[in-house]
């Protein structure tokens, strides 16, 4: 199969009742664990970078790597901006190719968010892209070992979806409900409430950020009530520098840089396939034939 829109991927995930896992990527390495997990589950898969990513790799060169990996495997995949932090951002993003954008706009207004979601819209519908906009403030659970922050702030208005959604005209819809980026303190209390009322007002394939730590009960859970994709990165990040660590330290002075590294690669096999499981994504390429 081929690199598809993330409309394909999220309308027919929404109509399965089964998530989409997108995981972020940095490098060769995580981009091949990721795709490679995906496609021995046969599994439809989004590989997210955020713009601090796209700077890192090259927006062409990721875009590149993604399709020459993806060209042979039997599974469908779309490329995707995540946290796109102006309209520049999802434009270049444009232009190298990716196939999804999001435009983060939590920080502002609503009325300011609205108002350059319904621009990014604009521009990605004229390159037939689909868009995710952002409700809410999905805060830093923690970021590291020492916890710099703890901002789970900020759950969304139902209301505030329902305009969102209504006025900017975007595909899927990323909407804070208590969930957060990074390593959580304390077991996440997921509003379910606020998920259904939301899934209620706007019908658009929902998306929830921050999905390391989220029990595999309330995974499941929101994703019969609407979630259709979920985004997964501390989680990979984690386990490759943990298993990286312990490689170098069991083999000082091995300049193997290949032999370095594989571990940490399948360490991430390893992660991508339990959580594209937990999302039950697995075996769901076949719906794309
Ligand atoms: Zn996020």
């Amino acid at each position: 199969m081929s690199i598809v829109t993330n409309k394909l991927l999220l309308d027919n995930a929404k109509a399965g009742r089964y998530a989409v896992a997108a995981f972020n990527t940095n490098n060769l390495e995580y981009t091949q664990a990721i795709l490679s997990a995906a496609s021995q589950l046969r599994a439809p898969v989004i590989v997210s970078a955020a713009k601090s990513e796209v700077d890192y790799m090259g927006g062409h060169v990721f875009v590149a790597m993604v399709r020459a990996i993806a060209e042979d495997l039997p599974i469908p995949v779309a490329i995707h901006l995540d946290h796109g932090p102006d309209y520049e951002e999802a434009v270049r993003c444009l232009n190298y190719g990716f196939t999804s954008i999001m435009y983060d706009g939590s920080a502002h207004s609503l009325d300011t968010n609205i108002s350059i979601t319904k621009e990014v819209v604009r521009a990605a519908r004229a390159c037939g892209v689909p868009v995710e906009g952002e409700v809410g403030v999905i805060g830093q659970a923690a970021d590291g070992p020492e916890g710099k922050k703890n901002d789970m702030t900020g759950i969304a208005d139902p209301l505030e979806c329902e305009r969102f959604v209504k006025e900017t005209g975007i595909d899927f819809l990323a909407a804070a409900i208590g969930n957060a980026h990074g390593i959580y303190k304390k077991k996440p209390e997921l509003r379910f409430d606020v998920l259904e009322e939301i899934e209620k007002r706007t019908r658009v394939p929902l998306v929830l950020h921050g999905g390391t730590g989220i029990p595999e009960e309330d995974i499941r859970r929101a994703i019969t009530m609407g979630v259709s994709k979920i985004n997964f990165s501390t989680v990979m990040r984690k386990g490759c520098i943990e298993t990286l660590t312990d490689t170098l330290v069991k083999n000082p002075g091995d300049w193997d840089l290949m032999k370095q590294l594989s571990p940490a690669k399948e360490k991430m096999i390893e992660i991508a396939r339990q959580h594209i499981i937990m999302c039950m994504s697995d075996n769901k390429a076949r719906l794309f034939e």
